[in-house]
């Protein structure tokens, strides 16, 4: 535990929670039963990173998957804990590197779980992904109580990503070396999936990777670009000259011409996806993407009508879905819509001015 904490490793699936203080927390909570279970759902669009990691080092997986249950079921001196381990696959990964990972386990005190293809992308929320294995509703539970006390079936688990657990197996051998994955996709000559230190900011990950953004055209003009972060989902959208921070998230980092893109095409992207997605179980999340993705197919959209049922969205939702879906939308109108004309963005005037008005007039009344 003192190395994990002094390696400060976080949870790699999103939320950078500190990783030892979650194995903690599940130590320090009442039970004789524990879980530990590896979340390979990876479900967020343009993020490929786990599958990288399980095709090029499932052992070390396993491992850090081993190292978290020794460590629970030992700590606690004069208890006697029994820990069981789960790989929580998707399809993809699970049809991959099932067999592989099969014979890496050896015994049973681990096994795979097929994250059925119906769950989608929620079924890779904590919660959501305890309620399946339970063979329940593929749906997030109300917290608190969170996982780390009564997670399956109610006993204190640990979950964590794929790439976390391999952390934690190069920390325990000393080879953790403070990188992590990127993934990089859009508009590039080289994509994929990089390891590079942690703490590189979205430029350098970038620059490192596809030189060539740093040409300058025949014109003098250098490439200019915007990039979606953390997901090609529920991913923020920073432009060109706000970089200078490190990749938040999941790290994917999505790069798109600046004259190249259509609005349109992706908000319909982003909206059409939360639609699918939403698991319904709340109405403002059930009933607020439903409704915003009818306005992106109409010829004649009402902005302001669309701003309102977006702000309730983010507003009222349950759980970190419907609550992520202004996160592109917004951050597109705050950092590439506000900072360029219609002109160097290359789209129509008339739906610039319409969709950059309302969407101002909802950021001044604070709705977003
Ligand atoms: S916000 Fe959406 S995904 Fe989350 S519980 Fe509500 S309906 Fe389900």
């Amino acid at each position: 535990m003192n190395k994990i904490k002094e390696a400060n490793i976080t949870g790699r699936g999103g939320a950078g929670f500190p990783t030892w203080k979650k194995i903690e927390m599940v130590d320090l909570a009442e039970g004789s039963q524990k879980y530990v279970i590896c979340n390979g759902s990876e479900g967020e669009p343009g993020v490929h990173k786990d599958e990288y990691i399980l095709e090029n080092y499932p052992e070390r997986v396993v491992d850090g998957v081993r190292t978290a249950m020794t460590y629970l079921k030992y700590s606690q001196k004069g208890k006697r804990i029994t820990v069981k381990g789960y790989l929580y696959l998707n399809t993809r990964l699970y049809r991959k590197f099932g067999q592989v990972l099969r014979t890496i386990i050896h015994n049973d005190d681990i096994e795979i779980f097929h994250k059925p293809e119906k769950a989608g992308y929620i079924g890779g929320e904590e919660s959501a992904l305890l309620n399946i294995m339970e063979g329940k509703v593929a749906e997030p539970r109300l917290r608190p109580p969170f996982p780390v006390t009564n997670g399956l079936w109610d006993c204190p688990t640990l979950v964590n990503n794929v790439e976390t657990f391999y952390d934690i197996s190069l920390v325990m051998h000393n080879q953790y070396k403070g990188k992590r994955f990127y993934t990089i996709n859009g508009d590039v000559r080289n994509k994929g999936v990089f390891s590079f230190p942690a703490d590189w900011t979205i430029n350098q990950v970038l620059i490192e990777v596809n030189k060539h953004l740093l040409d300058l055209d025949k014109n003098g003009h250098k490439y200019d670009f915007f990039v979606q972060v953390g997901g090609d989902a529920s991913g923020e959208i920073l432009n060109s000259s706000q970089l200078n921070r490190i990749a938040s998230g999941s790290a994917s980092i999505t790069v798109h011409s600046l004259i190249k893109h259509e609005p349109m095409k992706l908000l319909k992207q982003w909206v059409n996806f939360f639609f699918r997605e939403s698991c319904g179980q709340c109405v403002p999340c059930r009933e607020g993407t439903y409704r915003l993705n009818e306005f992106l197919k109409r010829k004649e959209i009402d902005w302001s009508l669309f701003f309102v049922i977006l702000n309730s969205t983010k507003e009222s939702s349950l759980c970190g879905l419907g609550g992520s879906v202004h996160v592109p939308i917004y951050s597109y109108i705050e950092n590439v819509l506000k900072k360029y004309s219609a002109k160097e963005l290359n789209i129509p005037e008339d739906f610039y001015l319409s969709f950059r008005s309302e969407a101002e007039k909802s950021l001044k009344d604070g709705l977003l």
